[in-house]
Protein backbone atom coordinates (compact mmCIF):
# COMPACT_ATOMS: atom_id res chain seq x y z
CA UNK A 1 0.00 0.00 0.00
CA UNK A 2 1.29 3.37 -1.34
CA UNK A 3 0.96 6.41 0.64
CA UNK A 4 0.48 10.44 -0.72
CA UNK A 5 4.29 10.59 0.61
CA UNK A 6 5.69 7.91 -1.61
CA UNK A 7 3.64 9.81 -4.94
CA UNK A 8 5.32 12.39 -4.35
CA UNK A 9 8.58 11.20 -4.59
CA UNK A 10 8.18 9.13 -7.28
CA UNK A 11 6.48 12.22 -8.91
CA UNK A 12 9.77 14.28 -8.25
CA UNK A 13 11.88 11.87 -9.34
CA UNK A 14 12.01 7.71 -9.18
CA UNK A 15 15.74 7.40 -8.09
CA UNK A 16 14.49 9.58 -4.79
CA UNK A 17 11.47 6.98 -4.36
CA UNK A 18 13.58 4.13 -4.44
CA UNK A 19 16.46 5.74 -2.61
CA UNK A 20 13.87 6.58 0.19
CA UNK A 21 12.72 3.25 0.10
CA UNK A 22 15.98 1.87 0.86
CA UNK A 23 16.76 4.94 3.62
CA UNK A 24 13.16 4.63 5.19
CA UNK A 25 15.02 4.07 9.14
CA UNK A 26 17.46 7.74 8.36
CA UNK A 27 15.97 10.08 11.58
CA UNK A 28 14.35 13.14 10.25
CA UNK A 29 14.63 16.19 12.28
CA UNK A 30 11.57 18.63 11.86
CA UNK A 31 13.24 22.23 11.19
CA UNK A 32 9.94 23.65 12.81
CA UNK A 33 8.47 23.05 15.83
CA UNK A 34 4.64 21.57 16.60
CA UNK A 35 4.25 20.93 20.22
CA UNK A 36 0.36 21.42 20.14
CA UNK A 37 -2.09 18.89 18.95
CA UNK A 38 -2.99 20.53 15.70
CA UNK A 39 -6.25 17.59 15.64
CA UNK A 40 -7.18 18.90 19.06
CA UNK A 41 -7.08 22.52 18.14
CA UNK A 42 -8.87 22.29 14.83
CA UNK A 43 -11.48 20.35 16.97
CA UNK A 44 -11.89 23.29 19.21
CA UNK A 45 -12.18 26.12 15.90
CA UNK A 46 -14.53 23.83 14.02
CA UNK A 47 -16.94 22.84 17.32
CA UNK A 48 -16.43 19.15 17.26
CA UNK A 49 -17.33 17.65 20.25
CA UNK A 50 -18.18 13.57 19.46
CA UNK A 51 -16.19 12.32 16.88
CA UNK A 52 -15.12 8.70 14.78
CA UNK A 53 -11.33 9.27 15.36
CA UNK A 54 -8.58 7.34 13.18
CA UNK A 55 -5.18 6.50 13.99
CA UNK A 56 -2.33 4.59 12.62
CA UNK A 57 -2.51 1.18 11.13
CA UNK A 58 -6.73 1.25 11.56
CA UNK A 59 -7.95 -0.83 8.72
CA UNK A 60 -10.13 0.94 6.34
CA UNK A 61 -13.58 -0.27 7.29
CA UNK A 62 -13.51 1.17 10.31
CA UNK A 63 -13.66 4.71 8.41
CA UNK A 64 -16.23 2.72 6.06
CA UNK A 65 -18.61 2.29 8.59
CA UNK A 66 -18.27 5.45 10.43
CA UNK A 67 -19.57 7.01 7.75
CA UNK A 68 -22.92 6.31 9.07
CA UNK A 69 -22.63 6.21 12.14
CA UNK A 70 -20.80 9.44 12.92
CA UNK A 71 -21.21 13.20 11.80
CA UNK A 72 -17.71 13.82 11.70
CA UNK A 73 -15.00 11.40 11.06
CA UNK A 74 -10.96 12.46 11.98
CA UNK A 75 -8.00 11.80 10.55
CA UNK A 76 -10.35 8.50 8.70
CA UNK A 77 -8.03 6.11 6.90
CA UNK A 78 -9.22 5.42 3.76
CA UNK A 79 -7.84 3.47 0.79
CA UNK A 80 -8.99 2.54 -2.39
CA UNK A 81 -6.92 0.55 -5.25
CA UNK A 82 -2.52 0.71 -3.84
CA UNK A 83 -3.26 3.84 -2.23
CA UNK A 84 -4.07 4.77 2.01
CA UNK A 85 -5.02 8.28 2.80
CA UNK A 86 -5.81 10.06 6.02
CA UNK A 87 -8.65 12.62 5.81
CA UNK A 88 -8.02 15.12 8.47
CA UNK A 89 -11.74 16.10 8.61
CA UNK A 90 -15.64 15.54 7.00
CA UNK A 91 -18.47 16.64 8.19
CA UNK A 92 -21.86 15.12 7.38
CA UNK A 93 -24.47 17.17 6.25
CA UNK A 94 -27.94 16.33 4.58
CA UNK A 95 -26.14 16.20 0.92
CA UNK A 96 -22.74 14.66 1.21
CA UNK A 97 -19.87 15.59 3.60
CA UNK A 98 -17.90 18.37 3.49
CA UNK A 99 -14.28 18.18 3.81
CA UNK A 100 -11.51 20.20 5.56
CA UNK A 101 -7.98 19.55 4.65
CA UNK A 102 -5.34 20.90 7.23
CA UNK A 103 -2.56 22.57 6.43
CA UNK A 104 -0.20 24.04 9.02
CA UNK A 105 1.59 26.67 6.77
CA UNK A 106 -0.08 30.42 6.57
CA UNK A 107 -1.31 30.41 3.06
CA UNK A 108 -2.49 26.98 1.60
CA UNK A 109 -0.50 27.49 -2.09
CA UNK A 110 -2.69 26.30 -5.39
CA UNK A 111 0.52 25.00 -7.33
CA UNK A 112 1.22 21.19 -5.74
CA UNK A 113 -2.62 19.54 -5.59
CA UNK A 114 -1.25 15.85 -5.44
CA UNK A 115 -1.97 15.59 -1.65
CA UNK A 116 -5.95 17.16 -1.97
CA UNK A 117 -6.82 15.33 -5.56
CA UNK A 118 -5.01 11.83 -3.88
CA UNK A 119 -7.50 12.13 -1.48
CA UNK A 120 -10.44 13.00 -3.39
CA UNK A 121 -9.80 10.68 -5.15
CA UNK A 122 -9.83 7.53 -3.10
CA UNK A 123 -12.98 9.07 -1.09
CA UNK A 124 -14.80 9.47 -4.61
CA UNK A 125 -14.11 5.87 -5.18
CA UNK A 126 -14.96 4.88 -1.68
CA UNK A 127 -18.86 6.19 -2.99
CA UNK A 128 -18.30 9.42 -0.70
CA UNK A 129 -20.36 11.92 -2.15
CA UNK A 130 -18.23 15.60 -1.63
CA UNK A 131 -19.80 18.41 -1.58
CA UNK A 132 -17.94 21.72 0.09
CA UNK A 133 -13.82 21.14 0.28
CA UNK A 134 -11.73 23.82 2.78
CA UNK A 135 -8.64 24.26 3.81
CA UNK A 136 -7.55 24.86 7.92
CA UNK A 137 -4.70 26.99 8.42
CA UNK A 138 -2.58 28.97 10.98
CA UNK A 139 -3.46 32.74 10.65
CA UNK A 140 -0.33 35.15 10.00
CA UNK A 141 -1.59 38.18 12.15
CA UNK A 142 -2.23 35.99 15.11
CA UNK A 143 -0.52 37.18 18.13
CA UNK A 144 -1.15 34.94 21.36
CA UNK A 145 -2.18 36.04 24.61
CA UNK A 146 -2.25 34.50 28.02
CA UNK A 147 -3.74 31.51 26.38
CA UNK A 148 -3.83 29.67 22.97
CA UNK A 149 -7.18 31.12 21.21
CA UNK A 150 -8.19 28.62 18.30
CA UNK A 151 -10.55 30.30 17.21
CA UNK A 152 -8.37 33.59 16.28
CA UNK A 153 -4.95 31.26 15.48
CA UNK A 154 -7.15 29.25 12.91
CA UNK A 155 -8.49 30.68 9.91
CA UNK A 156 -10.69 28.13 7.36
CA UNK A 157 -10.56 28.89 3.64
CA UNK A 158 -12.00 28.42 0.59
CA UNK A 159 -9.10 29.65 -1.63
CA UNK A 160 -5.83 28.81 -2.61
CA UNK A 161 -3.30 31.85 -2.53
CA UNK A 162 -0.16 32.47 -5.15
CA UNK A 163 3.32 33.26 -3.59
CA UNK A 164 2.37 37.14 -2.91
CA UNK A 165 -0.23 35.19 -0.80
CA UNK A 166 -3.39 36.97 -3.10
CA UNK A 167 -6.33 34.53 -3.67
CA UNK A 168 -5.80 32.22 -6.51
CA UNK A 169 -9.03 30.04 -7.15
CA UNK A 170 -11.71 28.24 -5.39
CA UNK A 171 -10.37 25.32 -2.98
CA UNK A 172 -13.39 22.82 -4.58
CA UNK A 173 -12.99 23.90 -8.25
CA UNK A 174 -8.88 24.00 -7.98
CA UNK A 175 -9.18 20.23 -7.11
CA UNK A 176 -11.74 18.85 -9.22
CA UNK A 177 -10.24 20.50 -12.10
CA UNK A 178 -6.79 19.20 -11.61
CA UNK A 179 -8.65 15.34 -10.57
CA UNK A 180 -6.94 12.96 -12.56
CA UNK A 181 -6.90 8.88 -12.08
CA UNK A 182 -4.45 7.76 -10.47
CA UNK A 183 -3.86 3.99 -11.53
CA UNK A 184 -1.63 4.79 -14.03
CA UNK A 185 0.74 6.38 -11.60
CA UNK A 186 0.42 3.72 -9.08
CA UNK A 187 1.29 0.84 -11.94
CA UNK A 188 4.54 2.95 -13.00
CA UNK A 189 5.30 2.58 -9.00
CA UNK A 190 4.63 -0.69 -8.65
CA UNK A 191 6.57 -1.30 -11.72
CA UNK A 192 10.04 0.79 -10.73
CA UNK A 193 12.43 -0.84 -8.52
CA UNK A 194 16.29 -0.26 -8.47
CA UNK A 195 16.85 -3.20 -11.01
CA UNK A 196 14.87 -1.69 -13.54
CA UNK A 197 15.98 2.01 -12.87
CA UNK A 198 18.22 3.62 -15.67
CA UNK A 199 21.39 5.22 -14.06
CA UNK A 200 20.61 8.79 -12.33
CA UNK A 201 20.89 11.55 -15.01
CA UNK A 202 21.83 14.93 -12.89
CA UNK A 203 19.10 17.77 -13.40
CA UNK A 204 18.24 20.90 -12.27
CA UNK A 205 15.79 19.09 -9.88
CA UNK A 206 18.49 17.63 -7.74
CA UNK A 207 19.62 20.98 -6.80
CA UNK A 208 17.28 23.26 -6.93
CA UNK A 209 16.09 25.12 -3.90
CA UNK A 210 18.59 22.36 -1.96
CA UNK A 211 20.66 19.63 -3.07
CA UNK A 212 18.60 16.07 -3.06
CA UNK A 213 18.65 14.50 0.18
CA UNK A 214 19.92 11.44 -2.42
CA UNK A 215 22.30 13.54 -4.56
CA UNK A 216 25.34 11.29 -2.87
CA UNK A 217 23.77 7.95 -2.97
CA UNK A 218 23.12 9.22 -6.67
CA UNK A 219 26.48 10.30 -8.06
CA UNK A 220 28.97 9.02 -5.63
CA UNK A 221 31.73 9.69 -7.78
CA UNK A 222 31.92 13.21 -6.84
CA UNK A 223 32.87 13.08 -3.58
CA UNK A 224 36.53 11.97 -5.41
CA UNK A 225 36.64 14.95 -7.43
CA UNK A 226 39.98 16.71 -7.25
CA UNK A 227 39.69 20.14 -5.47
CA UNK A 228 39.96 21.84 -8.60
CA UNK A 229 37.59 20.28 -10.46
CA UNK A 230 35.44 22.09 -12.75
CA UNK A 231 32.00 20.77 -11.07
CA UNK A 232 33.09 22.97 -8.25
CA UNK A 233 32.73 26.21 -10.54
CA UNK A 234 29.99 28.14 -8.36
CA UNK A 235 26.81 28.70 -10.41
CA UNK A 236 27.88 27.39 -13.41
CA UNK A 237 25.63 25.77 -15.51
CA UNK A 238 27.91 24.39 -18.10
CA UNK A 239 30.09 23.22 -15.45
CA UNK A 240 28.58 19.06 -15.73
CA UNK A 241 28.71 19.65 -20.14
CA UNK A 242 32.60 20.66 -19.66
CA UNK A 243 33.05 17.71 -17.61
CA UNK A 244 31.99 15.78 -20.61
CA UNK A 245 33.91 17.34 -22.97
CA UNK A 246 37.05 16.84 -20.77
CA UNK A 247 37.59 20.24 -19.32
CA UNK A 248 38.20 19.24 -16.36
CA UNK A 249 40.41 21.60 -13.97
CA UNK A 250 38.62 25.39 -13.68
CA UNK A 251 41.61 27.26 -14.78
CA UNK A 252 41.14 25.35 -18.56
CA UNK A 253 37.32 26.61 -18.49
CA UNK A 254 37.02 28.96 -21.64
CA UNK A 255 36.02 32.67 -20.59
CA UNK A 256 32.83 32.71 -22.63
CA UNK A 257 32.03 29.53 -21.23
CA UNK A 258 31.59 31.23 -17.66
CA UNK A 259 28.90 33.42 -16.23
CA UNK A 260 31.04 36.09 -15.22
CA UNK A 261 30.41 35.74 -11.67
CA UNK A 262 32.96 37.28 -9.29
CA UNK A 263 33.05 34.40 -7.40
CA UNK A 264 33.86 32.43 -10.47
CA UNK A 265 36.99 34.21 -11.43
CA UNK A 266 37.85 34.04 -7.59
CA UNK A 267 37.63 30.14 -8.47
CA UNK A 268 39.23 29.73 -11.86
CA UNK A 269 42.52 32.24 -10.44
CA UNK A 270 42.60 30.02 -7.49
CA UNK A 271 43.26 26.95 -9.75
CA UNK A 272 45.77 29.23 -11.92
CA UNK A 273 47.44 30.39 -8.35
CA UNK A 274 48.50 27.15 -7.23
CA UNK A 275 45.52 26.71 -4.87
CA UNK A 276 45.02 30.49 -3.24
CA UNK A 277 43.25 33.74 -4.69
CA UNK A 278 43.12 36.62 -2.60
CA UNK A 279 41.70 40.22 -3.70
CA UNK A 280 43.97 42.28 -1.51
CA UNK A 281 43.07 45.36 -2.11
CA UNK A 282 39.24 44.33 -1.65
CA UNK A 283 40.40 42.54 1.38
CA UNK A 284 42.18 45.58 2.82
CA UNK A 285 39.32 47.92 2.58
CA UNK A 286 36.61 45.82 3.97
CA UNK A 287 38.95 45.07 7.25
CA UNK A 288 39.09 48.48 7.10
CA UNK A 289 35.91 48.88 8.58
CA UNK A 290 36.37 46.38 11.25
CA UNK A 291 37.34 48.66 14.64
CA UNK A 292 38.50 47.57 17.91
CA UNK A 293 36.60 45.95 20.25
CA UNK A 294 35.60 43.37 17.49
CA UNK A 295 32.80 41.66 18.74
CA UNK A 296 31.66 37.61 17.47
CA UNK A 297 28.26 37.18 18.04
CA UNK A 298 26.02 33.87 17.51
CA UNK A 299 22.59 33.07 18.35
CA UNK A 300 20.74 29.42 18.27
CA UNK A 301 16.85 29.37 18.12
CA UNK A 302 14.04 27.01 17.57
CA UNK A 303 10.95 28.11 14.88
CA UNK A 304 7.56 27.39 16.51
CA UNK A 305 4.66 26.84 14.03
CA UNK A 306 2.17 27.42 16.90
CA UNK A 307 3.17 30.18 19.43
CA UNK A 308 3.61 29.35 22.66
CA UNK A 309 4.21 32.49 24.45
CA UNK A 310 2.59 35.44 24.73
CA UNK A 311 3.18 38.01 21.95
CA UNK A 312 4.24 35.56 19.73
CA UNK A 313 3.19 34.74 16.26
CA UNK A 314 2.84 31.74 14.18
CA UNK A 315 6.26 30.58 13.18
CA UNK A 316 7.97 33.30 15.40
CA UNK A 317 11.11 31.99 16.23
CA UNK A 318 12.69 32.21 19.85
CA UNK A 319 16.20 32.14 20.46
CA UNK A 320 17.75 30.16 23.08
CA UNK A 321 21.70 31.10 23.06
CA UNK A 322 24.08 33.12 21.90
CA UNK A 323 27.63 33.03 22.16
CA UNK A 324 30.01 36.41 21.74
CA UNK A 325 33.76 36.81 21.51
CA UNK A 326 35.38 40.34 22.46
CA UNK A 327 38.90 40.40 20.61
CA UNK A 328 40.74 43.79 21.77
CA UNK A 329 43.19 46.06 20.26
CA UNK A 330 46.15 43.96 22.51
CA UNK A 331 44.85 40.39 21.59
CA UNK A 332 42.85 39.71 24.71
CA UNK A 333 39.71 37.30 23.95
CA UNK A 334 37.12 37.06 26.48
CA UNK A 335 34.19 34.94 25.56
CA UNK A 336 30.63 35.14 27.30
CA UNK A 337 27.69 32.81 26.32
CA UNK A 338 24.17 32.95 27.21
CA UNK A 339 22.47 29.79 27.39
CA UNK A 340 18.40 29.03 28.63
CA UNK A 341 14.95 27.29 28.73
CA UNK A 342 11.93 28.03 27.78
CA UNK A 343 10.95 32.11 27.07
CA UNK A 344 14.13 33.62 27.83
CA UNK A 345 13.72 36.89 25.03
CA UNK A 346 13.84 39.67 27.79
CA UNK A 347 16.16 38.32 30.00
CA UNK A 348 18.59 37.60 26.35
CA UNK A 349 17.67 41.08 25.36
CA UNK A 350 19.09 42.79 28.95
CA UNK A 351 22.39 40.12 29.02
CA UNK A 352 22.44 41.31 25.21
CA UNK A 353 22.82 45.02 26.07
CA UNK A 354 25.52 44.02 29.18
CA UNK A 355 27.42 41.86 27.54
CA UNK A 356 28.44 43.61 24.04
CA UNK A 357 30.60 46.74 24.37
CA UNK A 358 28.60 50.08 22.79
CA UNK A 359 31.70 50.93 20.71
CA UNK A 360 33.36 48.53 17.89
CA UNK A 361 32.62 46.35 15.33
CA UNK A 362 30.07 43.49 15.58
CA UNK A 363 30.63 40.55 13.24
CA UNK A 364 28.72 37.44 12.25
CA UNK A 365 28.65 35.09 9.94
CA UNK A 366 25.78 34.94 7.17
CA UNK A 367 24.71 38.15 9.57
CA UNK A 368 22.03 39.50 6.74
CA UNK A 369 20.21 35.95 6.56
CA UNK A 370 20.28 35.35 11.11
CA UNK A 371 22.15 37.90 13.28
CA UNK A 372 20.39 41.22 11.90
CA UNK A 373 16.80 39.77 11.69
CA UNK A 374 17.09 37.98 15.75
CA UNK A 375 18.61 41.73 16.66
CA UNK A 376 15.55 43.08 14.64
CA UNK A 377 13.02 40.69 16.35
CA UNK A 378 14.07 41.41 20.05
CA UNK A 379 13.91 45.35 19.17
CA UNK A 380 11.03 45.26 17.91
CA UNK A 381 9.67 43.11 20.89
CA UNK A 382 11.19 45.09 24.04
CA UNK A 383 10.59 48.78 22.79
CA UNK A 384 12.96 49.94 26.04
CA UNK A 385 15.90 48.07 24.70
CA UNK A 386 14.99 49.02 20.92
CA UNK A 387 17.52 51.49 19.97
CA UNK A 388 20.30 49.99 21.52
CA UNK A 389 19.42 46.35 19.90
CA UNK A 390 19.00 48.26 16.25
CA UNK A 391 22.33 49.95 16.97
CA UNK A 392 23.89 46.87 17.30
CA UNK A 393 22.04 45.66 14.27
CA UNK A 394 23.42 48.46 12.27
CA UNK A 395 26.81 47.94 13.59
CA UNK A 396 27.17 44.44 12.07
CA UNK A 397 29.51 43.12 9.47
CA UNK A 398 29.09 40.11 7.71
CA UNK A 399 32.18 38.09 7.68
CA UNK A 400 30.82 35.54 4.98
CA UNK A 401 31.16 38.69 2.68
CA UNK A 402 34.70 38.00 1.61
CA UNK A 403 33.74 34.41 0.52
CA UNK A 404 30.77 34.76 -1.01
CA UNK A 405 31.54 37.81 -3.03
CA UNK A 406 34.94 36.27 -4.19
CA UNK A 407 37.17 38.17 -2.70
CA UNK A 408 39.08 35.09 -0.80
CA UNK A 409 38.56 31.50 -2.13
CA UNK A 410 40.91 28.56 -1.50
CA UNK A 411 40.51 25.44 -3.93
CA UNK A 412 39.65 23.07 -0.81
CA UNK A 413 36.50 25.46 -0.06
CA UNK A 414 34.87 22.98 -3.04
CA UNK A 415 32.31 25.52 -3.65
CA UNK A 416 31.62 25.95 -0.33
CA UNK A 417 31.92 28.45 2.70
CA UNK A 418 30.85 27.63 5.67
CA UNK A 419 32.64 28.13 8.69
CA UNK A 420 32.69 24.47 9.28
CA UNK A 421 34.23 24.01 5.83
CA UNK A 422 36.85 27.05 6.47
CA UNK A 423 37.70 25.68 9.74
CA UNK A 424 38.05 22.32 8.13
CA UNK A 425 40.46 23.57 5.76
CA UNK A 426 42.90 25.80 7.89
CA UNK A 427 43.66 22.57 10.14
CA UNK A 428 41.99 24.81 13.14
CA UNK A 429 40.94 22.94 16.31
CA UNK A 430 37.37 22.85 15.08
CA UNK A 431 33.96 21.05 15.01
CA UNK A 432 35.03 17.33 14.61
CA UNK A 433 35.44 17.29 18.35
CA UNK A 434 32.14 18.46 19.13
CA UNK A 435 28.94 16.06 20.78
CA UNK A 436 26.99 18.88 18.56
CA UNK A 437 28.08 20.16 15.13
CA UNK A 438 25.04 21.29 13.14
CA UNK A 439 22.71 23.44 13.68
CA UNK A 440 20.01 21.39 13.82
CA UNK A 441 21.17 19.06 16.24
CA UNK A 442 21.78 21.97 18.51
CA UNK A 443 18.22 22.79 18.39
CA UNK A 444 17.46 19.17 18.61
CA UNK A 445 19.56 18.94 21.68
CA UNK A 446 17.66 22.36 22.90
CA UNK A 447 14.10 20.72 22.55
CA UNK A 448 15.35 17.38 24.74
CA UNK A 449 17.01 19.48 27.45
CA UNK A 450 13.71 21.52 27.89
CA UNK A 451 11.73 18.54 28.57
CA UNK A 452 14.23 16.56 30.34
CA UNK A 453 14.56 16.20 34.33
CA UNK A 454 17.50 14.30 34.40
CA UNK A 455 19.60 16.69 36.55
CA UNK A 456 22.85 14.90 34.53
CA UNK A 457 21.77 14.60 31.43
CA UNK A 458 20.74 18.59 30.91
CA UNK A 459 23.85 19.81 32.44
CA UNK A 460 25.36 17.63 29.48
CA UNK A 461 23.47 19.12 26.84
CA UNK A 462 23.94 22.50 28.16
CA UNK A 463 27.80 21.71 28.22
CA UNK A 464 27.64 20.61 25.04
CA UNK A 465 25.25 23.30 23.58
CA UNK A 466 27.95 26.25 24.94
CA UNK A 467 30.40 24.46 22.98
CA UNK A 468 29.09 23.98 20.05
CA UNK A 469 27.77 28.35 19.98
CA UNK A 470 30.94 29.14 21.13
CA UNK A 471 32.95 27.40 18.77
CA UNK A 472 30.72 28.98 15.82
CA UNK A 473 32.22 32.69 17.55
CA UNK A 474 35.64 31.00 18.06
CA UNK A 475 35.94 29.68 15.03
CA UNK A 476 34.98 33.88 13.47
CA UNK A 477 37.93 34.87 15.53
CA UNK A 478 40.58 32.48 13.80
CA UNK A 479 38.88 33.07 10.09
CA UNK A 480 39.30 36.87 10.66
CA UNK A 481 42.59 36.89 11.65
CA UNK A 482 43.43 34.32 8.92
CA UNK A 483 42.13 37.58 6.29
CA UNK A 484 44.05 39.99 7.98
CA UNK A 485 47.14 37.82 7.54
CA UNK A 486 46.73 37.66 4.04
CA UNK A 487 46.57 41.09 3.14
S1 LIG B 1 19.89 13.48 -6.82
FE1 LIG B 1 18.73 13.88 -8.70
S2 LIG B 1 18.63 11.91 -9.72
FE2 LIG B 1 19.16 11.52 -7.59
S3 LIG B 1 17.23 11.19 -6.53
FE3 LIG B 1 17.73 13.33 -6.30
S4 LIG B 1 16.64 14.32 -7.96
FE4 LIG B 1 16.77 12.15 -8.48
Amino acid sequence: MYHISDCRKYIRCPHLFVYKEEAESSTYIPFVRLDESMTELVKKRLGITDCFEGKRGDEASLALQALSNSEWLVNARFEHDRLRVKMPFMHKNEEGWDLYFLFTGLFPRGDNLLYYTSTVWVLEHNGILIKDIRIVHLNGDYVRGEHLDPMELLQISDQFYTSRNHPSGNVRDRIYKALYDMTGLLDEMDACSKETLPPAVRTSRCTTRSRCSAYESCFPEETAEEDSSVLFLTGSSERYAMKKEGILRMKDVPSERIEGLRIQYAEILADCNGGLFADRLALKNWLSSIHYPVTFLDFEWDTFAVPPYEGMKPYDVLPFEYSVHILDEDGTLTHKIFLSENDCRREMAEALLRDIPETGSLIAYNAEGAEKIRLGELAAQFSEYRDRLLDMADRMEDLQLPFESGMVYDLRMRGQWSLKTIMAMMDAPGYSDLDIREGMQAVLEWRTMENDTDAEEKEKIRNDLEAYCGMDTYAMTVVLDWLRKLV
